[in-house]
């Protein structure tokens, strides 16, 4: 790690009112400004790692508000990234690790394959025996997270149902290579369907490879980094084989990676590739005007959450409320702290519950407050842990991807 990233903080403090962790325990070592001097103390050999010094850094959710905050251009939670890679790094892939993050994730026909299961619990009805009895308490804590997180699952992943390229609805003006993250062709299929819908009724050609890997993300979030570089490698190979205007993506995790390809791979082919990467967002308010003659009304009342890595790694916070704004008879409310992280943050609420569960239940308190009926976002950790959150503490409240309710206003359809 570059000692001059940990000197340049000045210990202004400006960092803690917006990180979550602080927030919720006013620990100056569960701050980005503690975490950045622990790291610097570590690096200077008056620290060890101890188990509770690893535990303060991990705590960290890397959704990096605190890089949004910083007057500085510290980054707390990228550096806690960076830490946690060379310690990975430094002592290897445990046996589940290589397991999951080399062997499963990057390959999407093993990953669809291990979800036959699950679509068979669900649609066996054994799911909601096992929730009915409340057998999940049986299940070890991780286990009975990972299930109750589950939504309903499509009945196939939408990497096997749709074409390789899908034509230009009108007189073609561009080609996009759609770059369609894991989680959504396996759970959040109808969000991915209608940003196609929308590229194309726009008049772009849609090219989706159907050979994409995973972008990495998983890796990245595992310590991972030798692994996040080769699926990153098969990707800028395989984009590159097709004449694109725009690579886009509707899911802000992948779209936060596949940006920074060409800073991990420092390779001209990759820095050209995450130069072409947009947020779906990015795209379609380039077309407002044209998009606001194309969308019918929806009574409805409106929120949306800033997922960190749309708002804080990729820095886009206008578009999609502008997109939300053309919808006619739309009312859009401002959500309370809505760049504030959901507690999702990959695995954390998985690994963090405690904390997790803190995290999110602020968020629903604001989205109380907004009064909205649909709160959208557009990132599948988001979906799926607000999702959750709702369904047990507000159950009045929808979440939608914003790409759905455009391409339901589009259609003209009620939501
Ligand atoms: S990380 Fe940035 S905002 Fe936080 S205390 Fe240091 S200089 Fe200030
Ligand atoms: S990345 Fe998030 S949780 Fe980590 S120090 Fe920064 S604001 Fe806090």
């Amino acid at each position: 790690m570059e000692y001059v990233k940990l000197i340049n903080c000045m210990r202004c403090g400006m960092c803690l009112p917006v990180c979550p962790t602080y927030k919720e325990t006013f620990l100056e070592t569960a701050s980005p400004r503690g975490r950045v001097a622990l790291l610097r103390k570590l690096q200077e050999g008056e620290l060890e790692q101890s188990e509770r010094l690893l535990e303060f850094l991990s705590l960290c959710l890397d959704c990096q508000a605190c890089a949004s905050a910083c007057p500085c251009g510290v980054n707390a939670g990228e550096l806690v990234a960076e830490f946690t890679c060379q310690r990975k790094t430094e002592k290897g892939l445990g046996f589940m690790e290589e397991l999951i993050l080399r062997r499963l994730v990057p390959h999407p026909d093993r990953l669809e394959s291990s979800m036959g299961p699950l679509r068979l619990y669900q649609r066996s009805g054994v799911q909601k025996l096992v929730r009915t009895l409340g057998l999940l308490k049986m299940f070890p804590r991780p286990l009975e997270r990972m299930e109750g997180l589950l939504p309903e699952l499509p009945a196939r992943p939408l990497r096997q149902e749709i074409q390789e390229v899908t034509p230009a609805a009108r007189e073609e003006r561009g080609t996009v290579g759609f770059f369609l993250g894991c989680v959504m062709s396996l759970i959040f299929s109808d969000a991915s369907r209608a940003t196609i819908k929308l590229l194309s009724s726009l008049g772009y050609k849609v090219i989706t490879p159907r050979n994409q890997l995973c972008c990495g993300a998983p890796n990245m979030l595992g310590g991972d980094l030798e692994g996040m570089k080769q699926d990153a490698r098969a990707n800028v190979e395989i984009f590159s084989g097709y004449d694109v205007d725009f690579i886009v993506t509707d899911c802000g995790g992948c779209g936060a990676e596949l940006k920074r390809y060409g800073h991990h791979l420092e390779d001209e082919s990759a820095s050209a590739f995450s130069a072409k990467v947009r947020d779906i967002s990015q795209l379609l308010a380039l077309h407002r005007d044209e998009l606001r003659t194309m969308l019918k009304p929806l009574e409805l009342k409106v929120t949306y959450h800033d997922p960190c890595h749309i708002a804080h790694c990729q820095g886009i916070r206008a578009e999609p409320r502008e997109l939300l704004k053309l919808v006619p008879g739309l009312t859009f409310t401002e959500l309370n702290e809505a760049d504030a992280c959901c507690g999702s943050a990959g695995t954390y609420n998985i690994q963090r519950p405690e904390m997790s569960d803190r995290i999110l239940k602020r968020k629903l308190d604001n989205v109380r407050s907004s009064d909205a009926e649909v709160l959208i976002t557009s990132n599948p950790g988001c979906l799926l842990q607000l999702k959750k959150g709702l369904a047990e503490q507000l159950p009045q409240v929808r979440i939608m991807h914003l790409t759905e309710l455009l391409a339901q206003s589009m259609e003209g359809e009620s939501v």
